[in-house]
């Protein structure tokens, strides 16, 4: 149920979203609350944790669904922006953002499970 609390987040096996540019992976699958999120360009998908990324600096952004204080999010493998990262929500009904992750679609490859042959 809570895929944080495990001991050793293996990715190995699991479905993940990886960097379209260099192969990362970014987060997995089992992680993704929402796809129905705008990005900065187009679709956006709504993530509960995320990995192999950095964050830029902290700003305050006006969004569709008001003022959030967001710090973009950058791959560590190739530096290329992945999205953002919700410090903060004013609007109360926003709260739900915070320590979330806001990735592009664009920016990321679906990958299924590794098949390995025996
Ligand atoms: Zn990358």
């Amino acid at each position: 149920m809570d895929t944080k609390s495990q001991a050793t987040p293996m990715f190995y096996g699991h479905p993940v979203f990886s960097c379209s540019q260099c192969a990362a992976v970014i987060a997995l699958q089992d992680e993704l609350i929402s796809k129905a999120f705008s990005g900065r360009d187009g679709r956006g998908y709504l993530m509960h944790s995320a990995v192999n990324v950095k964050m830029g600096k902290r700003e305050d952004r006006p969004l569709l669904t008001g003022v959030h204080t967001v710090a973009d999010v950058y791959c560590m493998g190739c530096n290329d922006r992945l999205g953002w990262y919700y410090h903060k929500a004013s609007d109360q009904s926003q709260k739900y953002k915070e320590g979330k992750y806001l990735l592009e679609r664009e920016k990321l490859v679906k990958e299924n499970a590794w098949k390995l042959d025996e």
